[in-house]
């Protein structure tokens, strides 16, 4: 099938995690709040001054007495006369009585006398009671990303734990007889393991976690164990290797004997050929073919919309956007191509170094060139479709 049939199955098998968890505030960035917030106090909670200066009643003569001062966090409640003046400082309680606060940079000091020649506004720099979000009005509505500010806005308004939608849990299988762990000797026919790293961090920079990431030789009784047991516990499981056509390839097999939906295998595109995508009961599953470009090119095009759906996301696929081809670049094959690339403002050059084996250019790349099948050949200056990692 082609790129763009598989991203429609890809979507129409996709769903958004409804189960939700109670979290602390302080830890729910990057979560989506599963319910409505109404505010549990009038913020301000009380009239704040807005500066530095003096809360003063409006007087005839712009003079007034200095009779005391409240700094942020005092409590005490002052009892302002005709031409009296008190010393006030920022987010400090405006007495009740005071019109307006005096910003001290307009302010002549004489003893314990002030005075200015400006003209006063009532309510000048005084911020209201109430005037962000009064007690009981809806703060913010459920379905949103939790970002810093909204934490924020969350504390302020007096919440310490809230209900957010649980993230999905992700189990990574890594596959292969080859595989060695960096820090041991690598002996001739091994070569260390790329992708169980290129996965864990992939999920990190999204905000996601794999709750386990399981090492299988290419055996298929142990390849079974081990998938059966992330079925039951896993919202999404993730393959790597072992999903191609070679006699130890046992994925493919074993999820199918696992009774596994499957809903796609194979698509007309380089790198990343042999993706697998299925469905076991609830738990959606990716193969991912082991080169480690493939991995990484598969995951952000497949898995990470998928990962977007999940969490509640609207927009689901890498950022979009059309770039002028610095270098000319050939696609010889009858596939769809996703070239690493180097995005700047208004350009974009495809990198050296493309095979699927090799991770170097994707070191260097912060975006695809994606070039749809029926391409062959673009050259410098033509405008060509780019896809933004994140
Ligand atoms: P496979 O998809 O299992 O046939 O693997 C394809 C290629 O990717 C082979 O050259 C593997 O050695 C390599 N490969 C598979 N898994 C990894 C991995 N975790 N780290 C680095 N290379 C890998
Ligand atoms: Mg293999």
């Amino acid at each position: 099938i082609t790129v763009e049939e598989a991203k429609k199955i890809l979507i129409a098998n996709s769903y958004k995690l409804e189960k939700s968890e109670k979290r602390k505030v302080s830890g729910s960035s990057g979560y989506f709040l599963a319910e409505n917030i109404f505010s549990k106090l009038d913020l301000p909670p009380f009239n704040q001054s807005n500066v530095d200066g003096y809360a003063v009643k409006l007087s005839l003569m712009n003079e007034w007495k200095v009779i005391d001062e409240i700094k942020a966090g005092d409590s005490k409640n002052i009892i302002l006369k005709k031409d009296q003046a008190v010393r006030i400082f920022t987010g400090a309680v405006v007495p009740e009585v005071a019109d307006c606060v005096l910003m001290q940079e307009r302010v002549t000091i004489d003893k314990d006398k002030i005075s200015t020649d400006g003209a006063l506004t009532r309510g000048e720099f005084i911020r209201l009671k109430g005037s962000q979000i009064k007690k009981g009005d809806l703060a913010v509505p459920k379905d949103v990303l939790i970002t810093p500010a909204l934490t924020g806005f969350l504390s302020a308004i007096g919440f310490k734990k809230i209900k957010v939608y649980r993230k999905p849990r992700i189990f990574v299988i890594v596959t292969g007889n080859e595989l060695e762990i960096p820090g041991n000797k690598l002996s001739h026919g091994k070569v260390y393991d790329s992708n169980s790293y290129i996965l864990r961090s992939a999920l990190e920079q999204i905000g996601l976690k794999a709750a386990k990431i399981i090492f299988v030789k290419d055996n298929k009784k142990k390849l079974l164990k081990a998938i059966s047991e992330c079925i039951r516990k896993a919202d999404m499981l993730l393959i790597s290797g072992g999903v191609s056509v070679g006699k130890y390839d046992f994925v493919n097999d074993t999820l199918e004997e696992l009774g596994t939906e499957k809903l796609f295998y194979k698509i007309l595109q380089r790198p990343g050929k042999p993706l697998y995508f299925g469905k076991n009961k609830k738990t959606i599953i990716f193969g991912l073919p082991g080169n480690p470009a493939s991995v990484l090119t598969c995951f952000y095009e497949y898995v990470y919309p998928l990962l977007r759906k999940m969490q509640g996301y609207e927009n689901l696929f890498l950022q979009e956007r059309r770039l002028k081809l610095l270098r000319d670049v050939n696609k010889t094959f009858k596939l769809s191509n996703f070239l690493k690339a180097k995005a700047s403002i208004d350009s974009v050059e495809s990198l050296e170094g493309q095979a699927s084996f090799m991770l170097r250019a994707f070191t260097e790349a912060n975006c695809f060139i994606y070039l749809p099948l029926e391409t062959s050949h673009v050259s410098a200056g033509e405008e060509v479709e780019v896809h933004m990692l994140p």
